[in-house]
This record gives C-alpha cells, structure tokens and sequence, in this order.
C-alpha cells in the first residue's frame, strides 16, 4: 500500500538490481579475478563493472525526475540527502583518511577539489558528482529543454571521454592537450560531477518523463549489442593505450538505457531495504577491505601479493560478504521504519483505490474508440473523489494523453505533479487568467461570445476549445454559428485547436431520447463543418462522456471520448442499460473504523434525538466517518447499510458529521477496532457505489465525488 499522492512505486526492478552492481563495484576495487585469469579480470573488473556507477547515476536520475518536476524544492531534497550522506560517508573515513596522511599534503584549494570533484576517499567521489550533476541537468533542463539538454550532456561526455579512456589521443593536438593540462591541474580524473554525471542523470530523468517505445525483446537485443560494443571498444582502449583512467566509454550510455527500460518493466514493488542496503555496501565496502586485510594479516592468512590465502577470489567473497554483513543491520532498520510508516491503524477513514481496475477500465473503454481516436481522462473533482494526481499518474501509465478538470486550480495541481499531455478545463475561468493558463499550458474551454472576447483582451495566447451548444443549452456557442462562432475561431489569441459538446440525454435509450442525441451530434457535426470551410483548423472534435461512450458508438473523426464515471468503474444508478455492456470493475472501496461499540437494553437509546431506540437488547457500533466526510446524511436510520466482517448492518439512527452508528446486534462477533466497509467488497459479500448512492437519493457521480478531504487516498495494487 502507498499513501496517497505519491507515486505508485512499482520500481522492484531497479531496486533488485542495485545489489549486483553495488558488488560490481567492490569488483573494481579488488579485482576478483586477478590470480585466475589477468584477461578474465580486466572483462569483469574494467569493462562490465564500468556500468555500475552509471547505472546507479541513472537510478538518481530516475527519482530525482519528480524532484524536477517540483522545482528547486525538489532539486533541494534530492541534494541535502545526497550530501547528508556524503556527510556521514566522509566521517566514517576520517580515520583511515587520518592514517594514509591524508591531511599531511593536503591544502584548502586541494581540500576544496577534493571535496567537490575527487572525493576526499577514494570512492566517495561518487556523492558530489552527483549533487553537482543534478544541479547541471536542472538548469540545463529549465533553460534548454530535453533535446538542448541531451546536447550539452552528451558533449560534457565527450569532453570527459578525451580525458579518461581516450586520453592519449588529446595529447595529438597542442590546444586540446593544453585544455587538458588546465583540467587536470583542478581536478585529478574526469569522471566527476562536471563530465560523467549529467548524462547519465539525465537519462535517468527522460527514461522516468518517457514511456518505452520498444517491446521487452528488443530491449534486450539492444542491451546485448551495446555490451558487445562495451567489450569491443574496452579492447580497442586497451590496444591504443590512451587510457588515464577506464571509467568512461562511448558505449556505456547504449548500455544503460536500455538495462533501465528492462529493470523498469519488471513489475515489482518496490523494496526500500534494498536500496537502503546497496548504498550501505557502496559507502562501507572499502572499510571492509580494510578489515579483511587486517583480520587476514592477524591470522596470517594475508599472502605476498595482498590476497587472502593468495587467492583474489577468495578475497573478493570475504570482501563481499563483509560488506553486505555490514549492510544488514541498515536495511533491516529501513525495513522496519518502512513496516511503521505504512501501517494502516493511522487511517480513520480511507478510499482504496484499485489501481488494476482502474487500468483495466482504461483498457475497455479505449477498446470502444475508432482509431484516431482517444482517451481524454475526466479528473475533475478530484476525480470524482479518487483522487486526481494519484488518478491522472496511473492513467498517464497506461497510455491516457488527454485529461479533463473542472477548474483552472485542478489544472494547475495536476501539471505540478508532472502530469504531462492536453489538459482540458471545461469549466469557467476568470478570463483575466490567460497568463496563468499559459504557463501552466492549460486548454481552456471557451463557454461562450462575450467569454471569447474577454479572454481574447486578456493578453496572453491561450490554446483553447470552443464548447458548442447543441441542445443542451448550458455552456458554449449555437451550433448553427448564429452567435459569432466564426467570430471567435478569428481572434488573434485565442489558439483554437479543439470544438466539443456535450450530450443531455446519452445516459437514456428511450427512443425520445435517441431522436434528441442524435439531433445534438448532427448539430455538432454541422458546426465542425462550418468552422473547418472558413479554413480554420485542424481541429480536435468531442463529443462523448461516459454514457454518450457506451450508448452511441463513436464515429470516426473523433478526435477524443471524455468519460468520467465509466473510468471509475460504475455507472450513475444501479441495473442501468447501456448499449454495450461494459465490463468495468470498481475503482473505490470506502472503509472506515469501528472505534466503540455499545450494548443497549430495551429502553436506551443512541445517537442525536435518540433516533436510534431498539425495542430489545441490541449493540451498536460507532464508525469513524461521517457526512463531513461525504458519507450522505440522508443515509440515516436504516436507509443505508454497510459491511463488517462479511456481513450487512443497518446505520442506526442520525448520521454525525464524524460519525455514524450502525447497529451491530446481527454480528456478535463484531469488535471495536474492526474495518468497516461503506462501499466495496468484504469477503463473499459488496456493497456497490451504485447501492448506496441509490439509497441516499442521488447518483455515484455525486456521492463519490463528495468525499472529502480527511479520507485517505491510498493505492493498492
Ligand atoms: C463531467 C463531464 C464529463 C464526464 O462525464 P461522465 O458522465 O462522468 O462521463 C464529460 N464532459 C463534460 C463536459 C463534463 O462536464
């Protein structure tokens, strides 16, 4: 489970594998393999484990994507954990560093190099390179876009590569030689902040803002020759000798990028303890060495050439071993911090939001549309009460470009989360707004003449759809064009790029109720014509919600379906007859607590007015939510029920605004502390969203859309 409005964390793949690499990296600083076979260990230990601290440059790319999206703030966190660590890594070593006479030559400009670039031990230079890479690949980001950014990286790489394995071939030419000689007189490698890095965060970063574009085998393939390119090109450095250091080459990124979309597609949670873990065995692994050796040297176990029993493998095991001993008590503390955080008796009263159905769904309804033709989201109302960033994410990772919100805050709240695509508001905003709409690039649904005019003297170019009235006659421009629909389409800025309509009578099949929808959408149709003759366009039509979709099967020429309800998994009132049977499941289960319960004799009576006075003993529970909470008051005195321990109770009596009792007397099993479910399934039996909107009088669009703020979103997978 996952609290809501963070990410749904499916990353168990790049977790898992960040154990190998970590060992990879003990790898290189011990060289398994030396005593078996020096051509063997130069595979493992100077090429293959080359991709360890790239790949884990990636992985901070990958998180620090959403940091990214948050602005400097998230740019701050992402750095103050990395250099708290660093903090904490340098003082680990402050005595070895001490014994080396480390601070003997050391002065403030070599102390700050080494503190910015080298690291102050030899693999902690890891921790800066990556804050100051972040730093690079935000502003470059802010100021460049993707594509400017992917320039400058890729070049600082190139630049790094002439330093590091190619080496050599910078001496040819006097100036580059000299560039170099000015480099290396700051910092002693190029493998740091300023040239490995960025790129490799960056990739990070655009792999998280990306979906894959390749199937999980040609990922693969992709992996296989980039490794094939990684050992060819570790030959060809070798034979020309130009190395100063091996840690970069041109293949790596080909490596990487296609590994991540590998790991990425492994469908696991993710596992915190790990992550803790392999960061414990990179900063900690060279103290174990350290250990090793002495333990071994103690036991006379050391040989000549510095190897346990004279064996580099046998010495790498214990050097391993070591560290991932010393790893354990750091990833069983996470664990269990992890088990606190995440437990469930903090949640008074939560909505479970079934990420599976909810993909389903969108795969159903996508299903129905005609080609050209696609999803646009409805997430307003914080998506009709599941929760619209947590909504609009797992929609985005299922393909979902398009959404629509109510309001020009909701737009915003969903763009600063780093939902990407079209975002449509279909609701009034102030006109005076267009500079906000541009920024946060917002399409604003244009309701009618005079709106179109004050928006358009507004200031700011505003991307727009014009709503046309066909029938319905609540927002938008007369479908005939009587009203200066033409006009608006001319105004200089307005961008209109998309003419919508909604249906008033989609949700019937009455035949009444046919003629008039099929009125609306020949209307609608006729209006496209109209403003597609006077040359503007190309324009993105729609027409359909929820109802309209299952009803009326779409035309082509659609540009987008907007359903709503149908998304979340149910219709507006129980039995309903649509066209095509839908086969959606729930997205929401609503669940609360019971907190007390109370035995009541004949005579007693409970809640507000006594409204609750059984004749005979009865036990009443009191329920952690309330109406305050958007359970409906009119669900009061047996009108609605719900679920304990598999089985139905009445509400008993007035519904509070915190509160609610039902009578319990039918489960005597019932105990205070027991989940109670409102909506959802419990064991063999379900009380569906359709059910108690019905008993309340109302319709699944309101009663869900009305939960409220203190009920906890959370995602379940
Ligand atoms: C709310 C809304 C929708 C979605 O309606 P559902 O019936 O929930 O599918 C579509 N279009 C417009 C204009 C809306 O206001």
């Amino acid at each position: 489970m996952n609290a809501s409005g963070k990410s749904p964390a499916q990353y168990g793949g790049l977790d898992l594998f960040r154990i190998p690499a970590a060992l990879l990296v003990v790898a290189v600083h011990t060289g398994p393999l030396l005593t078996v076979s020096s051509q063997a260990n130069y595979l493992i230990t100077d090429i293959l484990a080359r991709l360890a601290v790239p790949f884990f440059l990636a992985v901070s790319g990958f998180f620090l994507a959403s940091g990214v999206q948050k602005g400097w703030r998230g740019l701050r966190r992402f750095c103050c954990k990395v250099l708290l660590l660093y903090g904490i890594s340098i003082l680990v070593y402050l005595p070895l560093m001490a014994r080396n006479g480390y601070f003997r030559g050391c002065t403030p400009l070599s102390l700050a190099a080494d503190l910015v670039f080298n690291g102050p031990f030899y693999h902690l230079w890891y921790f800066p390179a990556a804050v100051l890479g972040a730093v690079i690949v935000f502003l470059l980001l802010r100021r460049l876009g993707e594509r400017g950014t992917l320039a400058v990286c890729g070049l600082l790489y190139l630049v790094g590569l002439l330093g590091d394995s190619y080496y050599g071939l910078s001496a040819v030419l006097a100036p580059l030689s000299a560039f170099y000689g000015l480099l290396f007189s700051c910092f002693d490698y190029t493998r740091n902040g300023l040239f490995l890095a960025p790129l490799f965060l960056l990739l990070g970063v655009l792999l998280r803002e990306h979906p894959p574009r390749l199937a999980g085998r040609q990922y693969c393939a992709l992996l296989c020759g980039g490794l094939a390119l990684l050992m060819a090109e570790g030959e060809l450095v070798a034979q020309l000798g130009s190395a100063r250091h091996d840690s970069m080459y041109l293949a790596l990124p080909l490596c990487i990028w296609p590994l991540m979309r590998l790991l990425c597609s492994v469908k696991l949670n993710s596992f915190s303890a790990i992550r803790t873990a392999s960061t414990a065995v990179y900063v900690l692994h060279p103290l174990c060495i350290v250990a090793v050796r002495g333990g071994a040297k103690a036991l006379g176990l050391l040989s000549q050439d510095g190897f346990l029993l004279g064996s580099s493998l046998l010495h790498y095991l214990a050097v391993a071993t070591a560290s991932l001993l010393a790893a354990l008590p750091f990833a069983l503390w996470r664990q269990r911090r992890g088990r606190v955080q995440s437990s469930p008796p903090a949640l008074r009263a939560r909505a479970e939001i079934d990420r599976s159905a909810l993909a389903h769904n969108i795969g159903r309804l996508t299903k129905l549309l005609p080609s050209g033709c696609e999803l646009m989201a409805v997430v307003k109302a914080n998506a009709y009460g599941h929760g619209d960033v947590l909504t609009a994410r797992v929609c985005m990772e299922n393909g979902v470009k398009a959404f629509a919100v109510a309001t020009l805050a909701e737009g915003i709240r969903l763009r600063r989360a780093g939902i990407k695509g079209e975002i449509l508001i279909l609701g009034w905003t102030p006109p005076e707004q267009s500079r906000t709409l541009a920024r946060w690039r917002l399409t604003q649904a244009v309701v009618g003449p005079a709106y179109a005019r004050a928006l358009n003297d507004s200031g700011c170019r505003v991307k727009v759809h014009l709503a046309i009235d066909t029938g319905m006659h609540r927002l938008g421009f007369s479908w005939d064009g009587g009203d200066s629909l033409l006009t608006a389409c001319g105004l200089k800025r307005l961008r209109v790029t998309g003419l919508f309509t909604h249906l008033a009578f989609s949700e019937s099949l009455a035949p009444d109720a046919v003629r008039h929808t099929q009125e609306q959408l020949g209307r609608f149709r006729q209006a496209a014509e109209l403003v597609t003759a006077a040359g503007y366009g190309p324009l993105a039509l729609h027409a359909l919600s929820s109802y309209g979709l299952l009803n009326y099967p779409p035309q082509s020429g659609m540009a987008y379906a907007r359903p709503g309800i149908a998304l979340y998994g149910v219709l507006s009132r129980p039995d309903e007859q649509v066209g095509t049977p839908p086969d959606l499941r729930p997205v929401l289960s609503l669940r609360a607590k019971i907190a007390r319960i109370h035995a009541l004799s004949p005579g007693d009576c409970a809640g507000y007015d006594g409204a609750f006075a059984p004749s005979s003993p009865a036990r009443v529970a009191a329920v952690t939510i309330g109406y305050a909470d958007g359970y409906p008051r009119s669900l009061s005195n047996g009108r609605g029920r719900v679920l304990i321990r598999g089985k139905f109770a009445p509400v008993a009596g007035l519904i509070c605004m915190d509160q609610l009792l039902v009578d319990v007397t039918g489960i005597p099993e019932a105990r205070e502390g027991d989940t109670v479910t409102l909506i959802g399934r419990d064991g063999e039996q379900v009380l569906t969203a359709e059910e108690v909107a019905q008993a309340a009088g109302t319709i699944t669009n309101e009663l869900l859309s009305r939960l409220g703020e203190r009920v906890t979103r959370v995602l379940i997978p």
